[in-house]
Protein backbone atom coordinates (compact mmCIF):
# COMPACT_ATOMS: atom_id res chain seq x y z
CA UNK A 1 0.00 0.00 0.00
CA UNK A 2 1.43 3.42 -0.92
CA UNK A 3 1.59 6.55 1.35
CA UNK A 4 -1.30 9.24 1.23
CA UNK A 5 -0.68 12.84 0.58
CA UNK A 6 3.18 12.70 -0.56
CA UNK A 7 3.24 15.38 -2.90
CA UNK A 8 6.29 14.98 -4.86
CA UNK A 9 8.02 16.88 -8.23
CA UNK A 10 10.53 14.30 -9.01
CA UNK A 11 8.83 13.02 -12.06
CA UNK A 12 11.92 11.07 -13.44
CA UNK A 13 11.54 8.94 -9.90
CA UNK A 14 9.98 5.25 -10.56
CA UNK A 15 7.45 6.16 -7.85
CA UNK A 16 6.13 9.01 -9.21
CA UNK A 17 2.64 9.55 -10.45
CA UNK A 18 0.56 12.31 -11.18
CA UNK A 19 2.47 14.56 -8.50
CA UNK A 20 1.90 11.63 -5.99
CA UNK A 21 4.54 9.50 -4.23
CA UNK A 22 3.94 6.08 -4.86
CA UNK A 23 6.14 3.94 -2.28
CA UNK A 24 4.92 2.11 0.69
CA UNK A 25 7.55 4.64 2.75
CA UNK A 26 9.98 7.40 2.21
CA UNK A 27 13.64 8.13 3.59
CA UNK A 28 15.01 11.55 4.17
CA UNK A 29 17.32 13.02 5.07
CA UNK A 30 19.54 16.62 5.81
CA UNK A 31 21.23 17.52 2.74
CA UNK A 32 24.83 17.87 4.66
CA UNK A 33 24.27 15.09 6.88
CA UNK A 34 23.39 14.86 10.88
CA UNK A 35 19.53 15.55 11.83
CA UNK A 36 18.85 19.55 11.87
CA UNK A 37 18.27 21.20 8.30
CA UNK A 38 18.28 24.94 8.14
CA UNK A 39 14.78 24.56 5.90
CA UNK A 40 12.39 22.48 3.72
CA UNK A 41 15.55 23.12 0.91
CA UNK A 42 18.13 21.38 3.14
CA UNK A 43 16.13 17.83 3.03
CA UNK A 44 16.21 15.62 0.05
CA UNK A 45 14.25 11.91 -0.51
CA UNK A 46 16.47 8.87 -0.25
CA UNK A 47 14.20 6.57 -1.58
CA UNK A 48 14.70 8.27 -4.90
CA UNK A 49 15.05 5.99 -7.93
CA UNK A 50 15.37 7.04 -11.30
CA UNK A 51 13.01 5.85 -14.03
S1 LIG B 1 10.41 8.20 -3.57
FE1 LIG B 1 10.90 10.33 -3.06
S2 LIG B 1 11.51 11.26 -5.00
FE2 LIG B 1 10.40 9.38 -5.47
S3 LIG B 1 8.27 10.01 -5.77
FE3 LIG B 1 8.50 9.39 -3.62
S4 LIG B 1 8.96 11.29 -2.52
FE4 LIG B 1 9.33 11.65 -4.71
Amino acid sequence: MSLSNVKCTVANCRYWQNENCQATGIEVNVDEGGKQAKDSMHTQCHTFEQK
